[in-house]
């Protein structure tokens, strides 16, 4: 049986996980070694003991004894913490879904790699921040990492059978977020709930915002270049209200491969659950008549700036991608708490990412997990110092 890991299994990625393993035979058809999430414990136990996993493991230490509680009489180990995380994700896997939200899944992850599991990588900043890094502890270790952002599993799936060296281009398309269409002046008093309101996908608070800010545009772009190691010049975003072409590759004979699908992060999951097989999933099928036409638009780079700080990030290199998406994610933080503004958040990142470049040399930086955890930190407390000084 296939031994399975969930990490962020409570999360929206982690459900639709879930309803997967259980839809293609749950605890029957797989052996769960362990399952992650935070403070929703109740439902961390309820998945653990569906799946009859071996570990649950809740990333806060107050939960545990709620957790333990839980899971009393089951036979099911409970931890927490960031080091029981990461020993779970150490325990022997075939594979293993990294979903956790933020800077905080690239150790389980590079740990995955380290004992050889293939990696369904929803954690595009694994990638952002360590991307070499990750890339290398796979080839060391044999393992392999499928992508799962839908943009990137589509850009994968269109290059089954080709010649990377035959491709011109990758495009990604972008639903424009929230705010497609308000104008700068209005982006400014943009409220937490308003960019928390996706116009075509259900996705965790964190991720619906960046995508309202296109920051989660900035980070899949660095993600593509990552990955697929490619030339960011290569790299195109393309503005697709509808959401259902997700990436398009060019081809040096001018072909354009596109992928299309339902705006269901399940058709990512189950390829790379199945991969490098096919299996019926259980997505909408599209009816190409009665959805009629498909629009595309270039993105304004005037409301939405993170797209050329990311221009800038992959032109700097190094420990640039842990720099922005560190300030990224305090600034979100700071946007969520209504200490800051919409469009303080593409300001603050630039200002920290400005800061440390000039610096620090952040492009000279070896892209090691030391150097990765410290750039973190660092980018965190100068972004924090311009937050709670009021200098954006
Ligand atoms: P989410 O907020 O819904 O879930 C996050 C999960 O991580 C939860 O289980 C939570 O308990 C856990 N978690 C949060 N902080 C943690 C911490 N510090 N330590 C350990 N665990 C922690 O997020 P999501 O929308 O499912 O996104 C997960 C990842 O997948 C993100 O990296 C996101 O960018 C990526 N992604 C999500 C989607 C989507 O449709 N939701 C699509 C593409 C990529
Ligand atoms: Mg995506």
């Amino acid at each position: 049986m296939r031994r399975i890991s969930v990490f962020g299994a409570t999360g929206s990625i982690g459900e639709s996980t879930f309803d997967l393993l259980m839809r293609q035979g749950g605890a029957e058809a797989f052996d769960i070694v362990a399952l992650s999430g935070g403070a929703n414990v109740a439902r961390l136990a309820e998945q653990a003991i569906a799946l009859r996993a071996d570990l649950a493991v809740t990333a806060y230490d107050a939960c545990l004894p709620a957790l333990r509680e839980a899971l009393a009489g089951t036979g099911i180990e409970a931890a927490a913490g960031p080091q029981a995380l990461i020993e779970a994700a150490e325990r022997p896997a075939d594979w293993v879904m990294s979903a956790i939200v933020g800077a905080a899944g690239l150790a389980p992850g590079f740990r995955a790699l380290a004992q050889g599991a293939t990696l369904a990588l929803a954690n595009k900043e694994s990638l952002v921040t360590a991307g070499p890094l990750l890339l290398a502890e796979a080839a060391r270790h044999g393992a392999r990492i499928l992508p799962v952002d839908s943009e990137h599993s589509a850009v994968f799936q269109a290059l089954v059978g080709e010649d990377m060296a035959a491709v011109e281009r990758i495009i990604i398309t972008a639903s424009g977020g929230a705010f497609r269409n308000w104008p700068l002046e209005k982006l400014a008093h943009a409220t937490v709930a308003e960019a928390s309101s996706h116009p075509n996908w259900a996705m965790g608070q964190r991720i619906t915002i960046d995508s309202a800010s296109m920051f989660n545009k900035a980070l899949e772009v660095i993600e593509t270049k990552e990955y697929f190691r490619v030339d960011p010049d290569m790299i195109e975003v393309l503005v697709h209200p509808e959401s259902l072409v997700h990436a398009l590759v060019g081809f040096n004979d001018g072909a354009l491969m596109a992928h299309l699908g339902a705006p269901d992060m399940r058709h990512a999951i189950g390829y790379a659950l199945n991969w490098p097989a096919r299996r019926a999933l259980p997505v909408k099928r599209l009816d190409l008549a009665e959805i009629g036409s498909l629009t595309f638009r270039a993105p304004d780079l005037t409301r939405f700036p993170a797209l050329r700080l990311a221009r800038e990030v992959m032109a700097i290199g190094g420990t640039a991608g842990a720099a922005f998406n560190a300030a990224k994610e305090a600034a979100l933080d700071a946007f969520i708490a209504g200490k800051i503004g919409f469009l303080d958040m593409a300001r603050l990142v630039e200002t920290v990412l400005a800061q440390m470049s000039s610096r620090q040399g952040l492009g000279n930086a070896a892209v090691s997990l030391d150097n990765v955890m410290l750039t973190d930190a660092e980018a965190r407390a100068l972004a924090f110092e311009h937050i709670s000084t009021g200098r954006i």
